[in-house]
């Protein structure tokens, strides 16, 4: 652990800091946020309480922060302080437009890397060891992940995205013993070594840190994944607007930890209602996050559209606290006839079906918009070299139906015909 004293606080101890910490934030929003004023009209600094009374304030979402953005203050309402204490302004890819920007103060900055930090050296690698990097940082947050190799005492070997050559060639030559990616590029290296006949099993690689998206802690890619790097998968994940790689999963690979414990502090909720949801073992639900000390632009219960399940039983690591797994976004979740269905959920019951299958899926709904009716149509990638087989499509349709309670059409397609990405992948084709 890089904080031992802090990672492994009792986790009712970090609930007493965390509720003093949130105070001090809520009153300072309500002096400086002219967001936050107009949004929690009806409260004083004394009428909002502490974390035990977060769940009764509205929540935050992103494109609200979007629409007070104007010329003189591109940044939104909820900016809080002088463009001389800005260090850093960070941008998001955004789909549509102008993307938001994210400031951050010397401090918050600071406290971006510490969290990152923690959550990368949760996956076991140690000062004095290599990393290779594949982010393109750039305009996005992804550049202070990439400090936090520096915090940790890592020899960091950025390659950037985008040039697989480059980066396997720089595993082969400089042998680092860790490789940071998302788990879509993770599984497209695998393919693009096996084409050229190269062993990335045998490479020097011990570790494979995935993040970015979903997926990483999904058993069947998992696998994969492992048994063609020969090396030990573990995820991290954040969000833009809150902070980089918050959680972090350690050696025992179940779930990932709050790296960013104390300067933020997690809730759930049910997508659907907005209701609270109680963080127990075993809860399921969108992940809302709420800045602690944050200085730029703090934000309140901010919806990541992150659906997680969680875990808090004691971890054997020795860190505190309830731990997540990502399952899917809240965005990609489907409803057929009633039941929540996450594409990253039907990759994982047709992922068990390797070697026959690639591992490759998508979901492909008939209609526009969340409900759709029975059977959901998906398309599954056979392997390399395997015919396409009835008996096979119905199978997977049975599978799935028994695990995820949910009636598809399955259509087995061949090998390479789904598209590969070398950053972010798409479960999902609207047509
Ligand atoms: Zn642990």
């Amino acid at each position: 652990m890089l904080d031992p004293q802090v990672e492994a606080r009792s986790w009712d101890e970090q609930l007493a800091l965390d509720d003093e910490a949130y105070r001090a934030q809520i009153a300072y929003l309500l002096v400086r946020s002219a967001f936050y004023r107009e949004k929690l009209a009806l409260h004083s600094a004394g009428d909002a309480g502490g974390l035990a009374d977060l769940a009764r304030l509205p929540m935050t979402e992103k494109p609200e922060l979007k629409a007070t953005a104007t010329e003189d203050n591109p940044v939104g309402a909820h900016l809080c302080v002088d463009r001389s204490d800005i260090v850093r302004i960070y941008s998001t890819s955004g789909t549509t437009g102008t993307p938001s920007y994210i400031p951050l103060t010397a401090r918050d900055l600071d406290d971006w890397v510490t969290g990152s930090a923690r959550s990368y050296a949760a996956s076991g690698i140690s000062k004095g060891q290599r990393i290779v990097s594949t982010y393109n940082a750039g305009p996005f947050v992804a550049g202070a992940a990439l400090a936090s190799f520096d915090r940790i005492g890592l020899c960091h070997i950025p390659v950037g995205t985008g040039n697989t050559e480059r980066l396997v060639g720089a595993i082969e030559l400089l042998r680092p013993e860790a490789a940071v990616l998302t788990p879509s590029y993770a599984g497209h290296l695998l393919e693009w070594t096996a084409s050229r006949g190269l062993d990335l099993q045998g490479s020097s690689v011990e570790r494979v840190l995935v993040a970015g998206e979903p997926g990483g802690g999904e058993p069947a890619l998992r696998t994969r994944l492992e048994e063609g790097w020969g090396a030990r998968v573990t995820e991290a994940m954040g969000i833009g607007d809150i902070g980089v790689s918050l959680w972090g999963e350690c050696e025992e690979q179940d779930g990932m930890h709050l790296g960013a414990r104390g300067f933020v502090f997690p809730e759930l909720i049910d997508p659907a209602t907005g209701e609270s949801i109680s963080m127990e073992d075993g809860a399921s639900g969108e992940l809302v996050l709420t800045h602690l000390r944050h200085q730029a632009a703090p934000l309140l219960r901010f919806r990541t559209r992150d659906h997680v399940n969680v875990r808090t039983s004691p971890c054997a690591c020795g860190r505190t606290g309830p731990r997540v797994r990502c399952v899917g976004r809240t965005d990609d979740m489907l409803i057929v006839r009633g039941v929540n269905v996450f594409p990253s959920a039907v990759r994982d019951v047709v992922g068990a079906f390797a070697p026959r299958v690639s591992g490759h899926i998508r979901v492909r709904p008939a209609a526009a918009g969340v409900k759709q009716a029975p059977p959901l149509p998906v398309a599954v990638e056979l392997a390399e070299g395997v015919a396409a087989d009835p008996d096979l499509a119905e199978t997977i349709r049975e599978r799935i139906r028994a695990v995820l309670v949910v009636s598809t059409r399955v259509e087995l397609v061949p090998w390479g015909s789904l598209a590969r990405s070398e950053y972010k992948g798409e479960l999902v084709e609207r047509g």
